[in-house]
Protein backbone atom coordinates (compact mmCIF):
# COMPACT_ATOMS: atom_id res chain seq x y z
CA UNK A 1 0.00 0.00 0.00
CA UNK A 2 1.14 3.68 -1.04
CA UNK A 3 2.01 5.58 1.89
CA UNK A 4 0.57 9.11 1.37
CA UNK A 5 0.12 10.24 5.34
CA UNK A 6 2.26 9.31 8.27
CA UNK A 7 0.96 10.38 12.17
CA UNK A 8 3.57 10.20 14.56
CA UNK A 9 2.13 9.34 17.83
CA UNK A 10 4.22 11.19 20.68
CA UNK A 11 5.80 14.28 20.98
CA UNK A 12 9.28 13.26 22.76
CA UNK A 13 12.48 13.23 21.72
CA UNK A 14 11.38 9.85 19.82
CA UNK A 15 8.44 11.39 18.07
CA UNK A 16 9.98 14.82 17.21
CA UNK A 17 13.45 13.07 16.00
CA UNK A 18 11.35 10.65 13.99
CA UNK A 19 9.00 13.25 12.93
CA UNK A 20 11.85 15.44 11.82
CA UNK A 21 13.97 13.00 9.94
CA UNK A 22 11.06 11.81 7.99
CA UNK A 23 9.86 15.45 6.75
CA UNK A 24 13.68 16.31 5.95
CA UNK A 25 14.27 12.58 3.61
CA UNK A 26 10.54 12.74 2.29
CA UNK A 27 9.60 16.89 2.29
CA UNK A 28 6.35 15.70 -0.01
CA UNK A 29 5.23 13.36 2.58
CA UNK A 30 2.46 15.32 5.16
CA UNK A 31 3.77 14.23 8.60
CA UNK A 32 1.25 14.70 11.20
CA UNK A 33 2.48 14.50 15.33
CA UNK A 34 -0.19 13.95 17.60
CA UNK A 35 0.67 14.60 21.37
CA UNK A 36 -1.17 15.26 24.99
CA UNK A 37 0.28 18.20 26.79
CA UNK A 38 -1.31 16.23 29.81
CA UNK A 39 0.74 13.17 29.83
CA UNK A 40 3.79 15.42 29.14
CA UNK A 41 7.10 13.84 27.72
CA UNK A 42 9.54 11.54 29.93
CA UNK A 43 11.89 15.17 30.69
CA UNK A 44 15.12 12.65 30.82
CA UNK A 45 17.87 11.82 28.25
CA UNK A 46 20.26 14.03 28.29
CA UNK A 47 23.63 12.49 27.42
CA UNK A 48 24.13 11.42 23.59
CA UNK A 49 26.66 9.48 21.64
CA UNK A 50 28.84 10.22 18.70
CA UNK A 51 25.96 9.23 16.38
CA UNK A 52 23.85 12.27 16.90
CA UNK A 53 25.60 14.28 15.34
CA UNK A 54 26.31 12.33 12.56
CA UNK A 55 22.67 12.23 12.47
CA UNK A 56 22.10 15.50 13.00
CA UNK A 57 24.66 16.84 11.13
CA UNK A 58 25.56 14.72 8.11
CA UNK A 59 22.86 12.74 7.86
CA UNK A 60 19.99 15.40 7.95
CA UNK A 61 22.59 18.21 7.14
CA UNK A 62 20.63 20.55 9.70
CA UNK A 63 22.74 23.49 10.45
CA UNK A 64 25.29 23.04 13.55
CA UNK A 65 25.06 26.73 14.27
CA UNK A 66 21.14 26.74 14.79
CA UNK A 67 21.63 23.67 17.16
CA UNK A 68 24.81 25.11 19.56
CA UNK A 69 22.58 28.03 19.36
CA UNK A 70 18.79 26.89 20.28
CA UNK A 71 20.00 23.80 22.61
CA UNK A 72 23.00 24.52 23.82
CA UNK A 73 24.89 21.35 24.54
CA UNK A 74 28.13 21.17 26.00
CA UNK A 75 30.62 18.52 24.65
CA UNK A 76 31.05 15.01 25.69
CA UNK A 77 33.78 12.41 24.48
CA UNK A 78 33.28 9.77 26.42
CA UNK A 79 32.59 8.29 29.57
CA UNK A 80 34.73 8.41 32.94
CA UNK A 81 34.02 5.18 34.12
CA UNK A 82 34.26 4.75 37.96
CA UNK A 83 34.00 1.15 37.88
CA UNK A 84 36.42 -1.75 37.90
CA UNK A 85 39.40 -2.31 40.47
CA UNK A 86 41.53 0.93 39.71
CA UNK A 87 40.73 3.75 42.32
CA UNK A 88 40.92 6.18 39.42
CA UNK A 89 38.59 3.95 37.04
CA UNK A 90 38.90 4.47 33.26
CA UNK A 91 37.80 6.85 30.33
CA UNK A 92 35.86 5.38 27.21
CA UNK A 93 36.35 7.69 24.59
CA UNK A 94 34.27 8.02 21.40
CA UNK A 95 38.22 7.80 19.37
CA UNK A 96 39.30 4.59 18.96
CA UNK A 97 42.25 4.49 21.68
CA UNK A 98 42.56 0.42 22.50
CA UNK A 99 42.00 -0.35 19.32
CA UNK A 100 45.27 1.58 17.70
CA UNK A 101 48.74 0.62 17.06
CA UNK A 102 51.31 3.12 17.03
CA UNK A 103 54.00 2.84 14.38
CA UNK A 104 57.08 2.27 16.99
CA UNK A 105 55.24 -0.09 18.96
CA UNK A 106 54.85 -3.85 17.99
CA UNK A 107 51.13 -4.04 19.65
CA UNK A 108 47.97 -2.41 19.70
CA UNK A 109 47.73 0.02 22.50
CA UNK A 110 45.15 -2.20 24.60
CA UNK A 111 48.26 -4.52 25.24
CA UNK A 112 50.45 -1.59 27.12
CA UNK A 113 48.07 -0.77 29.27
CA UNK A 114 48.68 -1.09 33.33
CA UNK A 115 46.28 -0.43 35.94
CA UNK A 116 48.24 2.87 36.76
CA UNK A 117 47.62 3.97 32.79
CA UNK A 118 45.05 7.30 33.10
CA UNK A 119 44.28 7.49 29.36
CA UNK A 120 45.27 5.88 26.35
CA UNK A 121 45.37 8.73 23.17
CA UNK A 122 44.31 12.46 22.88
CA UNK A 123 40.50 12.43 23.17
CA UNK A 124 41.12 10.53 27.03
CA UNK A 125 44.23 12.71 27.76
CA UNK A 126 41.36 15.87 26.75
CA UNK A 127 38.92 14.02 29.27
CA UNK A 128 41.40 13.67 32.08
CA UNK A 129 42.87 16.87 31.59
CA UNK A 130 39.39 18.37 31.77
CA UNK A 131 39.73 20.23 28.08
CA UNK A 132 37.13 20.17 25.39
CA UNK A 133 39.25 20.60 22.39
CA UNK A 134 43.07 20.26 22.07
CA UNK A 135 44.99 23.26 20.71
CA UNK A 136 46.66 23.46 17.39
CA UNK A 137 50.58 24.72 17.58
CA UNK A 138 48.91 28.01 15.94
CA UNK A 139 46.75 28.72 18.80
CA UNK A 140 43.53 27.89 17.31
CA UNK A 141 41.03 24.74 18.55
CA UNK A 142 41.56 21.13 17.22
CA UNK A 143 37.78 20.77 16.60
CA UNK A 144 37.06 17.30 15.65
CA UNK A 145 34.02 14.91 15.09
CA UNK A 146 35.07 12.21 17.74
CA UNK A 147 32.11 14.16 20.64
CA UNK A 148 28.85 14.11 21.53
CA UNK A 149 26.46 16.31 23.89
CA UNK A 150 25.08 16.73 26.90
CA UNK A 151 21.53 18.69 26.28
CA UNK A 152 18.86 19.39 28.46
CA UNK A 153 15.63 17.64 27.72
CA UNK A 154 13.72 20.85 27.49
CA UNK A 155 16.13 22.44 25.19
CA UNK A 156 16.63 19.68 23.13
CA UNK A 157 12.73 19.23 22.84
CA UNK A 158 12.10 23.38 21.84
CA UNK A 159 15.03 23.05 19.14
CA UNK A 160 12.71 19.86 17.81
CA UNK A 161 10.04 20.98 17.80
CA UNK A 162 11.32 24.36 16.28
CA UNK A 163 12.53 22.67 13.61
CA UNK A 164 9.59 20.13 12.73
CA UNK A 165 7.75 23.28 12.34
CA UNK A 166 9.83 24.83 9.91
CA UNK A 167 10.10 21.96 8.04
CA UNK A 168 6.17 21.51 7.48
CA UNK A 169 5.30 18.70 10.20
CA UNK A 170 2.20 19.78 11.66
CA UNK A 171 0.93 19.39 15.34
CA UNK A 172 -1.99 18.29 16.71
CA UNK A 173 -2.65 18.52 21.02
CA UNK A 174 -5.04 15.75 21.98
CA UNK A 175 -4.89 12.82 24.03
CA UNK A 176 -5.58 9.62 21.84
CA UNK A 177 -8.15 7.72 24.04
CA UNK A 178 -8.31 4.53 21.06
CA UNK A 179 -6.48 3.34 18.71
CA UNK A 180 -8.90 2.12 16.28
CA UNK A 181 -7.82 -1.49 14.82
CA UNK A 182 -8.40 -2.40 10.84
CA UNK A 183 -7.45 -4.67 8.06
CA UNK A 184 -3.84 -3.28 8.03
CA UNK A 185 -3.28 -2.84 11.55
CA UNK A 186 -4.34 0.28 13.17
CA UNK A 187 -6.76 2.36 11.00
CA UNK A 188 -7.03 5.34 13.08
CA UNK A 189 -6.42 7.43 16.22
CA UNK A 190 -9.01 8.44 18.02
CA UNK A 191 -9.17 11.25 20.45
CA UNK A 192 -10.59 12.12 23.80
CA UNK A 193 -12.55 15.31 22.17
CA UNK A 194 -13.85 12.61 19.25
CA UNK A 195 -11.52 13.92 16.10
CA UNK A 196 -10.34 11.27 14.52
CA UNK A 197 -6.46 10.81 12.84
CA UNK A 198 -6.15 8.84 9.56
CA UNK A 199 -2.76 7.99 8.46
CA UNK A 200 -1.32 5.28 5.96
CA UNK A 201 1.51 4.81 8.43
CA UNK A 202 1.77 5.19 12.67
CA UNK A 203 4.46 5.58 14.20
CA UNK A 204 4.45 4.73 17.28
CA UNK A 205 6.14 7.25 19.68
CA UNK A 206 4.02 7.31 22.57
CA UNK A 207 6.83 6.23 25.53
CA UNK A 208 6.61 3.63 27.91
CA UNK A 209 2.85 3.84 27.20
CA UNK A 210 3.32 1.93 23.93
CA UNK A 211 -0.08 2.84 23.10
CA UNK A 212 0.16 1.09 19.27
CA UNK A 213 3.10 -1.28 19.64
CA UNK A 214 2.12 -2.63 22.44
CA UNK A 215 -1.36 -2.03 22.89
CA UNK A 216 -3.13 -1.78 19.81
CA UNK A 217 -1.15 -4.58 18.12
CA UNK A 218 0.21 -6.48 21.43
CA UNK A 219 3.39 -7.54 20.28
CA UNK A 220 5.24 -9.40 22.22
CA UNK A 221 7.57 -7.85 24.56
CA UNK A 222 10.83 -9.37 25.42
CA UNK A 223 12.56 -8.57 28.70
CA UNK A 224 16.16 -7.76 29.66
CA UNK A 225 15.86 -8.45 33.13
CA UNK A 226 18.43 -11.85 33.12
CA UNK A 227 20.82 -9.20 31.70
CA UNK A 228 20.01 -5.63 33.50
CA UNK A 229 19.01 -6.24 37.10
CA UNK A 230 18.14 -1.86 37.52
CA UNK A 231 14.71 -0.70 37.20
CA UNK A 232 14.50 2.23 38.88
CA UNK A 233 16.43 5.92 38.77
CA UNK A 234 16.31 9.00 41.28
CA UNK A 235 17.40 12.17 39.50
CA UNK A 236 18.48 15.74 40.91
CA UNK A 237 20.99 17.96 40.31
CA UNK A 238 21.84 21.26 41.27
CA UNK A 239 23.18 24.92 39.73
CA UNK A 240 26.38 25.22 38.55
CA UNK A 241 29.20 27.46 40.48
CA UNK A 242 32.73 27.25 40.45
CA UNK A 243 33.18 23.51 39.19
CA UNK A 244 34.85 22.97 36.20
CA UNK A 245 32.29 21.87 33.18
CA UNK A 246 33.70 18.46 32.27
CA UNK A 247 33.84 17.16 29.19
CA UNK A 248 32.75 14.01 29.22
CA UNK A 249 29.44 11.76 31.75
CA UNK A 250 30.89 10.32 35.43
CA UNK A 251 29.04 6.78 35.70
CA UNK A 252 30.33 5.89 39.14
CA UNK A 253 30.04 2.61 40.73
CA UNK A 254 27.17 2.52 43.60
CA UNK A 255 25.83 0.06 46.37
CA UNK A 256 23.24 -1.46 44.05
CA UNK A 257 24.02 0.58 40.83
CA UNK A 258 25.59 3.53 39.46
CA UNK A 259 25.08 6.97 39.42
CA UNK A 260 26.06 9.11 36.74
CA UNK A 261 26.47 13.00 36.33
CA UNK A 262 26.00 14.93 33.47
CA UNK A 263 27.55 18.52 32.73
CA UNK A 264 25.35 21.20 31.26
CA UNK A 265 26.29 25.07 30.87
CA UNK A 266 25.07 26.19 34.17
CA UNK A 267 23.29 22.92 35.92
CA UNK A 268 24.94 19.49 36.85
CA UNK A 269 22.19 16.26 36.85
CA UNK A 270 23.21 13.80 38.92
CA UNK A 271 21.10 10.21 38.77
CA UNK A 272 21.47 7.31 40.47
CA UNK A 273 20.00 4.09 38.68
CA UNK A 274 19.09 0.84 41.56
CA UNK A 275 17.76 -2.75 41.25
CA UNK A 276 14.24 -2.27 43.44
CA UNK A 277 15.53 -6.15 44.19
CA UNK A 278 18.40 -4.89 46.13
CA UNK A 279 17.20 -1.34 47.50
CA UNK A 280 14.72 0.32 48.94
CA UNK A 281 13.42 3.92 46.85
CA UNK A 282 14.50 5.48 50.78
CA UNK A 283 17.76 3.84 50.91
CA UNK A 284 18.46 4.75 47.40
CA UNK A 285 17.69 8.24 48.62
CA UNK A 286 19.89 8.14 50.99
CA UNK A 287 22.81 6.86 49.70
CA UNK A 288 22.31 9.62 46.43
CA UNK A 289 21.86 12.66 48.66
CA UNK A 290 24.54 11.34 51.01
CA UNK A 291 27.03 11.09 47.41
CA UNK A 292 25.60 14.45 46.38
CA UNK A 293 25.11 17.22 49.11
CA UNK A 294 24.77 19.89 46.86
CA UNK A 295 21.28 18.39 45.17
CA UNK A 296 18.83 22.01 45.39
CA UNK A 297 15.86 20.34 43.29
CA UNK A 298 13.68 17.43 44.79
CA UNK A 299 14.65 14.55 43.66
CA UNK A 300 12.27 12.18 41.51
CA UNK A 301 11.88 8.67 40.82
CA UNK A 302 11.53 7.06 37.52
CA UNK A 303 10.83 3.34 37.01
CA UNK A 304 11.65 1.16 33.75
CA UNK A 305 11.63 -2.12 32.47
CA UNK A 306 14.80 -3.10 30.46
CA UNK A 307 13.73 -5.29 27.29
CA UNK A 308 12.09 -4.76 23.51
CA UNK A 309 8.92 -5.84 21.75
CA UNK A 310 9.72 -8.23 19.41
CA UNK A 311 9.25 -6.37 16.13
CA UNK A 312 10.12 -3.12 15.62
CA UNK A 313 7.50 -2.58 12.48
CA UNK A 314 3.87 -4.57 12.85
CA UNK A 315 1.42 -4.65 10.16
CA UNK A 316 1.14 -0.28 9.64
CA UNK A 317 2.86 0.46 13.00
CA UNK A 318 6.31 0.99 13.91
CA UNK A 319 7.94 1.84 17.38
CA UNK A 320 10.54 4.26 17.99
CA UNK A 321 11.70 5.10 21.30
CA UNK A 322 10.58 4.10 24.69
CA UNK A 323 7.76 2.75 22.92
CA UNK A 324 9.59 0.19 21.11
CA UNK A 325 12.33 -0.45 23.97
CA UNK A 326 14.37 0.48 26.56
CA UNK A 327 18.06 0.05 28.42
CA UNK A 328 19.15 1.98 31.60
CA UNK A 329 21.45 5.08 30.28
CA UNK A 330 24.85 3.79 31.04
CA UNK A 331 26.30 4.32 27.79
CA UNK A 332 23.37 6.84 27.03
CA UNK A 333 22.53 5.03 23.91
CA UNK A 334 18.47 5.46 23.74
CA UNK A 335 18.80 9.14 21.71
CA UNK A 336 20.93 7.44 19.42
CA UNK A 337 18.92 4.41 18.59
CA UNK A 338 15.88 6.49 17.66
CA UNK A 339 18.46 8.37 15.14
CA UNK A 340 19.04 4.99 13.77
CA UNK A 341 15.86 4.18 13.89
CA UNK A 342 14.45 7.30 12.06
CA UNK A 343 16.53 7.22 9.60
CA UNK A 344 16.21 3.91 8.54
CA UNK A 345 12.44 4.32 8.55
CA UNK A 346 13.20 7.01 6.24
CA UNK A 347 15.50 4.80 3.84
CA UNK A 348 13.14 2.32 3.65
CA UNK A 349 10.35 4.59 2.82
CA UNK A 350 12.26 6.00 0.01
CA UNK A 351 14.17 3.00 -1.38
CA UNK A 352 10.76 1.67 -1.36
CA UNK A 353 9.31 4.02 -3.33
CA UNK A 354 6.91 4.80 -0.21
CA UNK A 355 5.65 1.37 -0.79
CA UNK A 356 7.76 -0.84 1.52
CA UNK A 357 8.31 -4.57 0.57
CA UNK A 358 8.28 -7.16 2.70
CA UNK A 359 11.91 -7.68 2.29
CA UNK A 360 12.57 -3.93 3.54
CA UNK A 361 10.41 -4.65 6.73
CA UNK A 362 11.71 -8.01 8.04
CA UNK A 363 15.27 -5.92 7.14
CA UNK A 364 13.96 -3.25 9.19
CA UNK A 365 13.06 -5.63 12.09
CA UNK A 366 16.17 -7.52 11.79
CA UNK A 367 18.56 -4.51 11.64
CA UNK A 368 16.53 -2.02 14.75
CA UNK A 369 16.25 -5.57 16.80
CA UNK A 370 19.70 -6.08 16.44
CA UNK A 371 20.84 -2.09 17.35
CA UNK A 372 18.93 -3.23 21.16
CA UNK A 373 20.04 -6.36 21.87
CA UNK A 374 23.90 -5.17 21.03
CA UNK A 375 23.39 -2.59 23.40
CA UNK A 376 21.91 -5.06 26.04
CA UNK A 377 24.95 -7.10 25.41
CA UNK A 378 27.66 -4.43 25.87
CA UNK A 379 25.94 -3.11 29.18
CA UNK A 380 26.19 -6.85 30.59
CA UNK A 381 29.79 -6.93 30.17
CA UNK A 382 29.86 -3.51 32.29
CA UNK A 383 28.03 -5.84 35.18
CA UNK A 384 29.68 -9.11 35.14
CA UNK A 385 33.18 -7.61 35.57
CA UNK A 386 33.18 -4.35 38.19
CA UNK A 387 35.21 -5.73 41.38
CA UNK A 388 35.00 -2.59 42.84
CA UNK A 389 32.07 -3.53 45.46
CA UNK A 390 31.52 -6.31 47.11
CA UNK A 391 27.48 -5.50 48.28
CA UNK A 392 24.52 -7.92 47.28
CA UNK A 393 24.01 -6.05 43.99
CA UNK A 394 27.37 -6.39 42.78
CA UNK A 395 28.06 -10.12 43.59
CA UNK A 396 24.84 -11.27 42.09
CA UNK A 397 26.03 -8.89 39.19
CA UNK A 398 29.24 -10.83 38.79
CA UNK A 399 27.41 -14.22 39.53
CA UNK A 400 24.54 -14.20 37.32
CA UNK A 401 24.29 -11.81 34.35
CA UNK A 402 23.90 -13.21 31.69
CA UNK A 403 26.12 -12.12 28.97
CA UNK A 404 23.91 -13.18 25.91
CA UNK A 405 25.90 -12.47 22.34
CA UNK A 406 29.01 -10.98 24.68
CA UNK A 407 29.50 -14.26 25.92
CA UNK A 408 31.70 -15.51 23.04
CA UNK A 409 33.19 -11.88 22.53
CA UNK A 410 34.47 -12.24 25.91
CA UNK A 411 35.71 -16.03 25.59
CA UNK A 412 37.69 -14.26 22.93
CA UNK A 413 39.57 -12.13 25.40
CA UNK A 414 39.77 -14.45 28.22
CA UNK A 415 41.52 -16.74 25.58
CA UNK A 416 43.77 -13.92 23.29
CA UNK A 417 43.69 -10.45 25.92
CA UNK A 418 42.86 -7.14 23.69
CA UNK A 419 43.61 -8.79 19.95
CA UNK A 420 43.04 -7.26 16.61
CA UNK A 421 42.76 -10.15 15.37
CA UNK A 422 39.18 -11.46 14.24
CA UNK A 423 37.59 -8.04 14.95
CA UNK A 424 36.17 -8.93 11.63
CA UNK A 425 34.57 -11.96 12.06
CA UNK A 426 33.44 -11.57 15.69
CA UNK A 427 31.62 -8.24 15.30
CA UNK A 428 28.66 -7.26 12.93
CA UNK A 429 29.30 -4.08 10.87
CA UNK A 430 26.36 -2.64 13.09
CA UNK A 431 27.65 -3.50 15.96
CA UNK A 432 27.78 0.19 17.20
CA UNK A 433 30.83 -0.49 20.23
CA UNK A 434 32.58 -2.89 18.58
CA UNK A 435 36.09 -4.33 19.29
CA UNK A 436 37.02 -0.78 20.45
CA UNK A 437 34.19 -0.78 23.20
CA UNK A 438 34.59 -4.15 24.21
CA UNK A 439 38.42 -3.39 24.88
CA UNK A 440 37.77 -0.16 26.58
CA UNK A 441 35.53 -2.17 28.70
CA UNK A 442 37.65 -5.33 28.91
CA UNK A 443 40.95 -3.57 29.70
CA UNK A 444 39.51 -0.82 31.65
CA UNK A 445 37.95 -2.84 34.42
CA UNK A 446 41.16 -4.99 34.45
CA UNK A 447 39.78 -8.26 33.21
CA UNK A 448 42.45 -11.32 33.37
CA UNK A 449 43.41 -13.04 29.74
CA UNK A 450 45.15 -16.29 29.21
CA UNK A 451 48.15 -13.85 27.79
CA UNK A 452 49.44 -11.85 29.81
CA UNK A 453 52.48 -10.20 27.97
CA UNK A 454 55.41 -7.69 29.12
CA UNK A 455 56.68 -5.40 26.89
CA UNK A 456 60.50 -4.57 26.03
CA UNK A 457 62.00 -2.20 28.14
CA UNK A 458 62.47 0.37 25.38
CA UNK A 459 58.47 -0.27 24.01
CA UNK A 460 57.74 0.56 27.59
CA UNK A 461 60.05 3.86 27.76
CA UNK A 462 58.56 4.91 24.29
CA UNK A 463 54.63 4.02 25.50
CA UNK A 464 55.28 6.34 28.56
CA UNK A 465 56.44 9.12 26.59
CA UNK A 466 54.05 9.16 24.36
CA UNK A 467 51.17 8.81 27.08
CA UNK A 468 53.12 11.86 28.21
CA UNK A 469 53.11 13.76 25.36
CA UNK A 470 49.56 13.36 25.50
CA UNK A 471 49.16 14.15 28.37
CA UNK A 472 51.34 17.83 28.17
CA UNK A 473 49.19 18.37 24.95
CA UNK A 474 45.74 17.85 26.43
CA UNK A 475 46.49 20.44 29.42
CA UNK A 476 47.11 23.21 27.32
CA UNK A 477 43.66 22.63 25.24
CA UNK A 478 40.89 24.35 25.58
CA UNK A 479 38.27 24.09 28.87
CA UNK A 480 34.72 24.26 27.97
CA UNK A 481 33.66 27.55 28.36
CA UNK A 482 36.75 28.72 26.06
CA UNK A 483 35.37 26.31 23.62
CA UNK A 484 31.72 27.79 23.92
CA UNK A 485 32.28 30.76 23.32
CA UNK A 486 34.80 30.41 20.17
CA UNK A 487 31.77 28.44 18.46
CA UNK A 488 29.34 31.14 19.71
CA UNK A 489 31.75 34.01 17.65
CA UNK A 490 29.10 34.56 14.50
CA UNK A 491 32.16 33.83 12.65
CA UNK A 492 33.03 30.00 13.65
CA UNK A 493 32.78 27.68 10.65
CA UNK A 494 31.77 24.09 11.63
CA UNK A 495 32.78 22.19 8.63
CA UNK A 496 36.21 24.05 8.61
CA UNK A 497 36.26 23.65 12.31
CA UNK A 498 37.78 27.08 13.23
CA UNK A 499 36.73 30.86 13.05
CA UNK A 500 36.95 32.15 9.67
CA UNK A 501 38.70 35.91 10.31
C1 LIG B 1 16.30 7.62 34.00
C2 LIG B 1 16.49 7.78 32.52
C3 LIG B 1 17.65 8.39 32.05
C4 LIG B 1 17.86 8.50 30.66
N1 LIG B 1 19.03 9.05 30.21
C5 LIG B 1 19.27 9.04 28.88
C6 LIG B 1 20.48 9.55 28.34
O1 LIG B 1 21.35 10.02 29.05
N2 LIG B 1 20.66 9.52 27.01
C7 LIG B 1 19.72 9.02 26.16
O2 LIG B 1 19.94 8.99 24.94
N3 LIG B 1 18.55 8.59 26.65
C8 LIG B 1 18.31 8.57 27.95
N4 LIG B 1 17.10 8.11 28.42
C9 LIG B 1 16.06 7.71 27.47
C10 LIG B 1 15.39 8.95 26.88
O3 LIG B 1 14.90 9.76 27.89
C11 LIG B 1 14.25 8.58 25.97
O4 LIG B 1 14.61 7.49 25.18
C12 LIG B 1 13.88 9.71 25.09
O5 LIG B 1 13.63 10.86 25.83
C13 LIG B 1 12.71 9.37 24.23
O6 LIG B 1 11.53 9.34 24.96
P1 LIG B 1 10.20 9.11 24.14
O7 LIG B 1 10.01 10.24 23.20
O8 LIG B 1 10.22 7.73 23.58
O9 LIG B 1 9.08 9.12 25.26
P2 LIG B 1 8.40 10.34 26.05
O10 LIG B 1 9.32 11.45 26.28
O11 LIG B 1 7.73 9.72 27.24
O12 LIG B 1 7.30 10.88 25.05
C14 LIG B 1 6.08 10.20 24.84
C15 LIG B 1 5.12 11.12 24.09
O13 LIG B 1 3.94 10.40 23.77
C16 LIG B 1 2.81 11.17 24.16
N5 LIG B 1 1.71 10.24 24.43
C17 LIG B 1 1.76 9.06 25.08
N6 LIG B 1 0.53 8.51 25.12
C18 LIG B 1 -0.30 9.35 24.46
C19 LIG B 1 -1.68 9.34 24.16
N7 LIG B 1 -2.49 8.34 24.54
N8 LIG B 1 -2.20 10.38 23.47
C20 LIG B 1 -1.42 11.41 23.08
N9 LIG B 1 -0.09 11.47 23.34
C21 LIG B 1 0.45 10.46 24.01
C22 LIG B 1 3.30 11.96 25.36
O14 LIG B 1 2.49 13.08 25.59
C23 LIG B 1 4.70 12.34 24.88
O15 LIG B 1 4.63 13.45 24.01
C24 LIG B 1 16.88 8.02 29.78
C25 LIG B 1 15.69 7.48 30.28
C26 LIG B 1 15.51 7.33 31.63
C27 LIG B 1 14.23 6.71 32.13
Amino acid sequence: MKINKIAVLGGGSAGLIAALTLKKQLPDLPVEVVYSADFGVIGVGEGTTAAFPRHFFEYLKLNPGDFYREAEPTWKLGIHFKWGPHPQGFYYSFQNEYKTRWPELSRNTGFYCTPETEWVGMVSACMAKAKAFPRKPDGSMHFHKFHAFHIENRKLVAYLEKQCSLLGVTFLEGKVSLAERGPGGVAALVLESGQRVIADLYVDASGFRSELLGRAMQEEYLSFENSLFCDRAVIAGWPRSNEPILPYTVAETMEAGWCWQIEHENWINRGYVYSSRFITDEAALIEFRQKNPKIANEPRVVKFNSGRYRRHWVGNVVGVGNSVGFVEPLEATALQVICLESSTLADTLKDSLLEPTPSLVDLYNNYNSRQWDDIRDFLAVHYAFNTRLDTPFWKACRADTDLQGAAKLVRFYQENGPSLVGEGVLFAPTNSFGLEGYLALLVGQGVAHEKPWTASMEEQRIWRERLRNFGEHAARGFPMKEALALIRGSDFDFLVGKSTN
